[in-house]
């Protein structure tokens, strides 16, 4: 069909795909897809342009920043956090990769070698969980090596082997894991980097105040007071934690 009119032609393109697109959807989106895979710079240009010239119209402008506000109310923070942080777990696996634990409420994205800063930097401004899933997903994409699931335990004698503690502070937690029975209260994991000394009744403040204090100090005040302290692997510290925030959710 021949237009002589190019106003006209555009009209009855435009019904044109509108009919194609309600006819078959899925293979409409399929095929748009395909284009913009086989063509990524064209589209890439063009979108550039696009922007670049609409970017100088400040009633387009504001309308992006409301559209952007409306968008961020329907999706609050944690929803947004929780969905990325879905599509990381379906990428690098639901368990842990070193010991094969997959009770996914202890599973962490582990930064390998360390470094989980830079996350922070990078995002500047978003919500701070959203901020480090993006800087994951963003890294997996790419293909970079950089994450991988760990449970709480394989975490946290990673994250020990790194630390620097010295030789007597060393002998003396050894001694007093050994006193306090060697493994977890309850679930009886015996691997000793793992291991917490953990307030019973979650009262660490009372030790303590707000302030720190010598690692000898403490272990003195746990052999004062041996019913106030027990052993958790990191795992089922972070199930107990867990458990008394929801606890309290409930209360509330
Ligand atoms: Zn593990
Ligand atoms: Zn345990």
């Amino acid at each position: 069909m021949a237009f002589k009119d190019p106003e006209r032609k555009r009209a009855y393109q435009r019904a044109y795909d509108h009919a194609r697109y309600a006819a078959n959807p899925q293979k409409a989106r399929a095929k748009t897809r395909l284009y913009i895979e086989q063509n990524r710079e064209i589209v890439n240009r063009r979108a550039r342009e696009k922007y670049n010239t609409e970017r100088q119209r400040p009633e387009l402008r504001a309308q992006w920043a409301a559209q952007t506000r409306a968008w961020n109310r329907r999706n609050p923070a944690p929803a947004r956090a929780n969905k990325l942080k879905a599509r990381i777990f379906e990428l690098l696996g639901r368990a842990c990769v070193l010991c094969g634990f997959a009770d996914e409420r202890v599973l962490q994205i582990d930064h390998i070698g360390g470094g989980g800063r830079k996350a922070r930097r990078e995002n500047k401004g978003l919500p701070v969980r959203v901020k480090f899933y993006r800087y994951v997903l963003r890294s997996l994409m790419l293909g970079e090596n950089k994450f991988r699931i760990l449970c709480a335990n394989c975490n946290h004698i990673d994250a020990r082997s790194r630390l620097f503690i010295s030789e007597n502070v060393r002998q003396a937690r050894r001694n007093l894991l050994k006193e306090m029975g060697n493994r977890c209260v309850r679930c009886a994991c015996a691997e000793y980097e793992a291991l917490h000394i953990d307030h019973v009744h979650d009262d660490g403040h009372k030790t303590w105040g707000s302030r720190g204090g010598s690692r000898l100090l403490y272990f003195k005040i746990i052999r004062q007071q041996p019913d106030r302290f027990q052993l958790l692997c990191a795992n089922c510290n972070w199930l107990k934690r867990l458990e008394s925030k929801s606890g309290q959710l409930e209360a509330a």
